[in-house]
């Protein structure tokens, strides 16, 4: 089962996508597309936060959402204003692998001693907000949360165009997720 599509050509890109703003990202990111200018964005990209994703692409060229996970249930108002103020008209929703969302609630111990220690929080109230916060960013699984993601936003802005897709850690490479396969 694999449900990543990896992108080493132009013919990569599945159609729906090519010669739109999805399709170039991934020409600038992964196949070292030379830069073109841009005055207006003509994408938002949603991303994790994480700390080991870098996309290569031009100045302009998209605005971001990073949050954890990229989920953005709770980020709806900025990609409302992207789309209504910025004028764009596709979507990137980009999960990667390692995503510290998954299985959030095993991470619990360290994030309250990791509270408690570095910003001087008392142990309830950092406790308090793990379990207030941590089931509306557990992710389960990267792949699935983006396809459900994916699906709800796509509901919710039926005119826009949005792709499912997961950057690697290992190679740095942005992949489509294949909304096909079982
Ligand atoms: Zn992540």
């Amino acid at each position: 089962m694999n449900r990543l599509l990896p992108v080493l050509t132009i013919t990569d890109i599945p159609q729906p996508y090519r010669d739109t703003p999805i399709g170039l990202l991934v020409e600038y990111h992964n196949l070292d597309r030379p830069f073109e200018e841009y005055q207006n964005a003509k994408l938002l990209v949603g991303m994790c936060m994480d700390n080991r994703k870098h996309l290569h692409m031009p100045d302009n060229f998209s605005y971001i959402i990073r949050t954890g996970g990229a989920n953005l249930r709770y980020s709806e108002f900025k990609v409302s204003f992207a789309i209504a103020v910025g004028g764009v008209k596709h979507i990137a929703l980009i999960g990667h692998n390692h995503c510290g969302m998954v299985n959030l609630i095993s991470k619990k111990e360290q994030f309250v001693k990791g509270l408690v220690e570095s910003s001087g929080w008392l142990p309830e109230q950092a406790e308090e907000h793990f379990m207030h916060f941590a089931p509306m960013f557990e992710i389960g699984n990267e792949v699935d949360f983006i396809l459900s993601e994916t699906k709800r936003l796509r509901l919710r802005y039926p005119k826009i165009v949005i792709a499912p897709m997961l950057y690697l850690v290992e190679d740095n490479k942005l992949y489509f997720i294949s909304e096909n396969a079982k």
